[in-house]
């Protein structure tokens, strides 16, 4: 039997959802979306998620056309229908059906989709023995182009990006702001860790604010590490200890290897591997029951 999808109102079989050619999400990416977790028949800091897609729909001056509550309960709604314990969840919200000019006034009501599936892992193998990865040729958009704050449909920068970890094999590419600073990769945050001290860039140099990220600088505070902001350029993450990336698919992965040189000792770090531990007990406790 094939997964529900939760779409403009109606869950309809997956086979059915369809949307119009004429939708703005489809001609334009024009619109905005999460990618949330449910572990255990519990949703992840759904409040979090459903703030920065408002948010992001406010900055683009997209009208949702339902409530933050009423998003949340829809989000459950598909993961009961579906028979989900644990699962990623996607929710997606587009202009809607306009004409062929870019007009977002054209567009009357926006498209709101939600998919739930069951969560396609990454390999065992990236969390035990680490990732690589290489520096992208592809400059991550200025915060005055194209806010990476905003969760956008518009992924062609950080899919350029993710052809040069291709082009580079790697599943993952480090993406720089236009002066060379370390923003983010292409679908995750990014942290180093050099004498003991957890370390993140800060979100306006030009990167999405990580509910992930979020999670992980929580957890470091809490559990005495000490932790700063801070600008990075990419030596900086050559000579760092200990390095991870952190994301909803992702959570938290080491990495061992940059544009080909071994961070630290070219294995996970023991700070990382304490992050990784203490992530896993939070997904376990702090989520919303369905
Ligand atoms: N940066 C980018 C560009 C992303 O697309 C994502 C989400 N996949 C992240 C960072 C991580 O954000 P979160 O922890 O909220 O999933």
């Amino acid at each position: 039997m094939g997964l529900k999808v939760f779409l403009n109102g109606e869950f309809v079989e997956s086979e059915e959802a369809k949307i119009s050619v004429f939708d703005h999400g489809v001609l334009y990416g024009d619109g905005v979306f999460e990618g949330i977790r449910a572990y255990n028949r519990s949703v992840f800091r759904p409040e979090e998620h459903l703030d920065r897609l408002y948010d992001g729909a406010g900055a683009i001056r997209l009208e949702i056309g339902m409530s933050k509550n009423e998003l949340q309960e829809k989000i459950c709604e598909t993961l009961r229908l579906n028979d989900l314990d644990n699962a990623y969840i996607r929710v997606v919200v587009t202009r809607g059906e306009g004409d062929l000019g870019l007009d977002p006034r054209k567009c009357k009501k926006s498209t709101v989709f939600i998919i739930t599936d069951r969560i396609a892992l990454y390999p065992r193998e990236y969390y035990i023995n680490g990732l690589s990865i290489v520096t992208a040729k592809t400059r991550r958009n200025p915060p005055e182009a194209l806010n990476p704050r905003i969760k956008s449909l518009n992924y062609m920068n950080n899919i350029l990006g993710k052809i040069d970890a291709i082009d580079g094999g790697t599943e993952e590419a480090l993406m720089l702001t236009m002066d060379g600073y370390v923003a983010e990769c292409t679908g995750d945050n990014i942290f180093i860790v050099t004498a003991g001290r957890v370390m993140t860039p800060p979100n306006d140099v030009g990167a999405l604010c990580g509910i992930t990220q979020g999670a992980v600088i929580e957890l470091a505070r809490q559990n005495g590490f000490e932790f700063a902001y801070e600008m990075m350029k990419p030596e900086q993450l050559y000579e760092a200890d200990e390095c991870f990336l952190t994301g909803t698919a992702a959570e938290i992965v080491p990495v061992v290897r940059i544009d080909g040189k071994a961070v630290g000792a070219g294995k996970p770090g023991e700070v990382t591997k304490k992050l990784m531990g203490f992530f896993r007990e939070l997904v376990e406790t702090d989520g919303v029951r369905y």
